[in-house]
């Protein structure tokens, strides 16, 4: 009997042609052999859309490109992703590959969980906290992970005392500091500031994407990063290092230019390798993760490492940084895929 995986990709995030590109990388790798694909596409209004294949296996990527049908509220979808106990529903597992806010966040993952039905990655909590940046790193602070000083607000008490925010961060921070929105991903709304005149665009753009943004201390640093796979029992991949070849990380370069180099297995030392996996697997921890994670890290010239964050659905296509790291470590494409799906539907049958 074929695995039934529910592919959700696309969603009403600002990254919807991420996960668009990362849904025909999966549907291409997936041995049809084994698993049974079905696609559920969501659009960028947050329309569910039932194609004609929701029903029946897609065996191709053509037939994931006309995705159309009749496009529906999730709710009204939810019926068709129920199972019970005499209908095993249309789905054995879903995975729902879908990046930043209206998927990475923990609503879909809540909306699965009510369903009953398995699914890849991590819960309701972790998804949701490791979406806000703030929430993130106060979990760490509490987890005693070193990271940059940082500091928030909502947009309503910047509204009230703008100059006293930009004081504040000027007071402790300082510049070059990082302006970000909360909860987004993919380095959208993210500007590096040298100056106050900087700070107050920055503010601005930010607060266009969220209510809440977060300010950090700006380093020079490598950017190092680690993939966390597992449930109860994490296990660390061998650490990468991205080269951006613009000022930072941004969407830009993670998407379009293609030219950011990607270094595996980072030059780094054993002892700070070890010292990169522990803190992996203790956010991994912290946050409460399950199925996987990559986590990022600045390694500073004088050798001190602070976490940055970690994304809770990392990009996935084969060409991408986690994947990339488990293959060196041993895992080959496929084969991750197919762990991640075992992972999910292990997690879901220790809780019934
Ligand atoms: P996202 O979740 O959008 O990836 P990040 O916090 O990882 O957001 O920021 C995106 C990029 O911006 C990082 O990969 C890095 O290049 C740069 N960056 C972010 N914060 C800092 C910081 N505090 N110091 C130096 N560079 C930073
Ligand atoms: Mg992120
Ligand atoms: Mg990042």
């Amino acid at each position: 009997m074929k695995t039934k995986v529910g592919l959700l990709y696309g969603g009403k995030s600002a990254e919807h042609k991420v996960s668009m590109q990362t849904a025909m990388a999966v549907i291409k790798a997936l041995d049809l052999e084994k698993y049974e694909i079905h696609p559920i596409y969501i659009s960028e209004e947050g329309q569910w859309v039932k194609g004609p294949q929701l029903h029946g296996p897609v065996s191709s990527v053509k037939e994931l490109e006309f995705s159309q049908g009749e496009a529906l509220p999730p709710t009204a979808l939810a019926p068709t992703l129920f199972r019970d106990a005499q209908d095993k529903g249309p789905f054995d597992v879903i995975f729902p590959l879908l990046h930043g806010p209206n998927g990475e966040d923990g609503t879909v993952q809540g909306l699965l969980e009510l369903l009953n039905l398995p699914y890849v990655g991590n819960g309701v909590l972790a998804s949701s906290a490791g979406m806000d940046k703030v929430i993130m790193k106060n979990i760490f602070a509490q987890a005693g992970l070193p990271q940059v000083k940082y500091v928030w607000f909502i947009r309503s008490e910047w509204e009230n005392e703008t100059e006293a925010a930009y004081d504040q961060v000027e007071k402790e921070l300082g510049y070059p500091c990082f302006v970000k929105p909360a909860n987004l991903g993919s380095s959208v709304g993210i500007s590096k500031c040298m100056n106050r005149s900087e700070l107050e665009g920055a503010f601005k753009e930010a607060f266009q994407f969220d209510r809440k943004i977060i300010i950090e201390e700006g380093v020079s640093a490598r950017e190092i990063e680690a993939g966390v796979m597992g449930n109860d029992y994490p296990e660390c991949s061998v650490a990468g290092e991205i080269v951006p070849k613009v000022e930072f990380y941004d969407y830009k370069a993670k998407y379009e230019d293609g030219d950011t180099a990607l270094i595996i297995p980072a030059e780094i030392s054993e002892i700070e390798f070890s010292e990169l996996r522990d803190m992996a697997i203790k956010a991994f921890k912290a946050l409460d993760c399950s199925g996987l994670v990559r986590a990022d890290f600045f390694l500073t010239r004088e050798g001190k490492l602070y976490i940055n964050e970690v994304n809770t659905m990392p990009g996935f296509t084969p060409f991408s940084m986690f994947p990339l790291l488990w293959k060196h470590t041993g895992v080959e494409y496929p084969q991750l895929i197919e762990k991640l799906v075992n992972l999910a539907i292990e997690r879901h049958e220790e809780k019934q």
